[in-house]
C-alpha cells in the first residue's frame, strides 16, 4: 500500500505519474489529503512543504488525454477528499484499455468528476461576480500605496483559478483578495499567492483595511526571509511550467483590459453596479429576484436619470441558455421587460423558426437602463458608452454566475465585446462557439435590431438566415431544448 500525501494538483500529478509508470493499481494507493491550511496569523514556517517533489517528475510512457488534464485542473480545487483517488482511478482506467471512458457520462467515476468540475466552475463564476473590492492605503501619506482589498469565502479552493480573471480585468491596479484558505495579490505585474485568513477572523467592511495592513505586513513584506519559501509553494509557479498550460484558457486568453482599467481608475473603482449589490452569505445567498430588486435603485452611471426604470433579465433561474442583448429600447423601458419591442418580436419569430421556446431561455442585457436622445416625440436609441457598460456589467455577470448556463448567446457587438473582449467583431466571428470567462460555450450573432435597420433587402434576409442558423445551434449544444 502507498500513502502519498497530496495538497496540490502538481503534487498529485507527480505522484500519479510515478505510480502509473510503476504500474501500481488504484487499490494499492491511499491518497492522503494534506490540506493543512497555513494561517495568516500562524507561523509562516508551517507553510506547506511539498514543492520539491514537483521537480522529481519523470517522463511518462502513458498517453493522457488533454480532456482529462483539463478536468483534473478544475477537480483539484474541489474540497472532496476523495478527488485524488477518483482522479487516479480514472487515469488508470483511461490508460488501461478504457480510452473512451470520459465520454461515458453515466460511469460513476466520470459522473463524480464532472459534478466536481461543475461545482468548481460555478464557484469560480461566483467569485468573479461577487468579489467586491475596497480601496485602502497601506501608507496614508503615499498615494502610490493605494490598493484594493476584497474578502471572499468560496466553497472550494479556487483562488488560483479565479485570480487570472481579476488580473486581466484590473490589470493597472494593485489588489489583494483574502479568503479563508488562500490569498492572492496582484502588483500590476504578477500574481503572488499566500496563506488564508481563518474564517473566524472574517473581517467586516470596516475591518478590512486593518486586516489588510496586518496581512501586508506579515505576508507580502519583501524583507521577510520566509517569503521565498512561501513563494516556492505557489500553485501558479507550477502552472507556468506545465506543458498543458494551453489548456487553461484563463491563463492564455488575451483580454483587452486596458480600457477597463483606465475607466476604473479615472471614474473611481467603486462606481459600478457592485456598489449596489445586496449583502449575502451562505444563509442568504444572492438570487435573481434579490438582485433584481437591488438593481432597481442602481445609480452606478447617469442613465438612471432619464430612463423610466431598470429592465432586469427575465426567464427561468435554471435556464440552460442565456441571451444577452445590449440595452432595453423604448418599449422595454416603458414595460420593464427585455426584448418586448420590435427587436424582441423579431427575436421571438427567429427563435420559433430555430425551434427554441423563448420560455426556456433567460433573456437579459449588458446595460439595464435605456439610453436615448429625444427627437420630437420619439426617443431614439443611443449606444451605451464604455463607462456605462463598465458600470452596469456586474449585474449581467451576477446573472450569469447565478444561472450558470450551458450556452450564452451574445446578440450584437456590445455583449459580444463585453464577454469576448474589445477586439471581437461580430461581422467575421459570429456563429463560433468559444469559451469565455462566464460560459464554456459562448456564441455571438446578429442583434435583431441590426437586421431591422439593414436597408439592403438581400443582406437583411441573409442576416436573418444567419441569426436563425446561429440560434438553431443551441439545440445541438443543449440537447432536448427544442420543441
Ligand atoms: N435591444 C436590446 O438589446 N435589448 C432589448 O431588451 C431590446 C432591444
Amino acid at each position: 500500500m502507498r500513502f502519498p500525501s497530496v495538497e496540490t494538483l502538481q503534487d498529485w500529478r507527480t505522484s500519479a505519474r510515478e505510480f502509473l509508470n510503476r504500474e501500481i493499481p488504484p487499490d494499492q494507493i491511499h491518497w492522503n489529503n494534506d490540506q493543512t491550511t497555513p494561517s495568516l496569523f500562524g507561523d509562516d514556517d508551517d507553510v506547506a512543504t511539498t514543492s520539491n517533489r514537483a521537480t522529481a517528475e519523470n517522463g511518462s510512457t502513458h498517453h493522457v488525454p488533454k480532456a482529462f488534464l483539463e478536468l483534473a485542473s478544475r477537480v483539484a480545487a474541489h474540497r472532496d477528499p476523495a478527488r485524488w483517488e477518483i482522479l487516479y482511478r480514472t487515469l488508470w482506467r483511461l490508460t488501461h484499455g478504457e480510452k473512451q471512458l470520459l465520454s461515458i457520462t453515466t460511469d460513476d467515476d466520470v459522473y463524480r468528476l464532472v459534478r466536481m468540475r461543475k461545482a468548481v466552475d460555478r464557484d469560480v463564476h461566483k467569485m468573479k461576480a461577487f468579489v467586491r473590492f475596497r480601496r485602502v492605503h497601506a501608507a496614508p501619506d503615499d498615494p502610490q500605496s493605494e490598493t484594493y482589498v476584497a474578502w471572499h469565502r468560496p466553497d472550494h479552493r479556487i483562488v488560483s483559478l479565479a485570480a487570472p480573471f481579476f488580473a486581466r480585468r484590473f490589470k493597472g491596479m494593485n489588489w489583494s483578495i483574502l479568503t479563508p484558505d488562500e490569498s492572492v495579490r496582484w502588483d500590476q505585474e504578477s500574481l503572488t499567492f499566500g496563506p488564508g485568513v481563518p474564517a473566524s477572523e472574517a473581517p467586516s467592511e470596516d475591518e478590512l483595511e486593518e486586516l489588510w495592513k496586518t496581512y501586508y505586513a506579515s505576508i507580502f513584506n519583501p524583507a521577510r526571509v520566509k517569503i521565498k519559501a512561501m513563494k516556492a509553494e505557489m500553485p501558479v509557479r507550477y502552472w507556468d511550467t506545465m506543458p498543458e498550460t494551453e489548456l487553461i484558457p484563463d491563463l492564455i486568453r488575451q483580454a483587452d483590459s486596458r480600457v477597463e482599467t483606465m475607466i476604473a481608475k479615472s471614474e473611481g473603482f467603486h462606481e459600478t453596479a457592485t456598489s449596489y449589490f445586496p449583502g449575502f452569505d451562505s444563509e442568504t445567498p444572492l438570487t435573481l429576484s434579490v438582485l433584481n430588486e437591488a438593481a432597481a435603485s442602481c445609480q452606478a452611471c447617469d442613465l438612471h436619470q432619464c430612463a423610466s426604470q431598470v429592465v432586469f433579465g427575465q426567464g427561468p433561474a435554471n435556464a440552460k441558455v442565456v441571451l444577452v442583448g445590449e440595452q432595453p429600447g423604448d418599449q422595454e423601458d416603458r414595460l420593464g421587460q427585455p426584448f418586448v419591442g420590435p427587436a424582441g418580436q423579431l427575436l421571438e419569430t427567429v427563435l420559433q423558426s430555430a425551434g427554441i421556446p423563448r420560455s426556456s431561455i433567460y433573456v437579459t442585457n449588458v446595460v439595464k437602463h435605456f439610453k436615448f436622445t429625444q427627437s420630437g416625440p420619439r426617443r431614439l436609441h443611443k449606444k451605451p458608452s464604455s463607462r456605462e457598460i463598465y458600470a452596469c456589467r456586474p449585474w449581467m455577470e451576477a446573472e450569469l454566475a447565478i444561472i450558470d448556463p450551458a450556452v450564452v448567446v451574445c446578440l450584437g457587438s456590445t455583449p459580444a465585446q463585453a464577454l469576448f473582449g474589445r477586439d471581437f467583431r461580430v461581422t467575421n466571428q459570429r456563429g463560433q462557439v468559444r469559451p469565455t470567462d462566464w460560459c464554456r460555450q459562448t456564441i455571438a450573432t446578429w442583434h435583431p435590431a441590426a437586421i431591422l435597420r439593414m436597408p439592403d433587402g438581400e443582406r437583411k434576409s441573409a442576416m436573418r438566415d444567419e441569426l436563425t442558423r446561429d440560434l438553431a445551434m443551441i439545440s445541438e449544444l443543449v440537447p432536448g431544448i427544442s420543441r
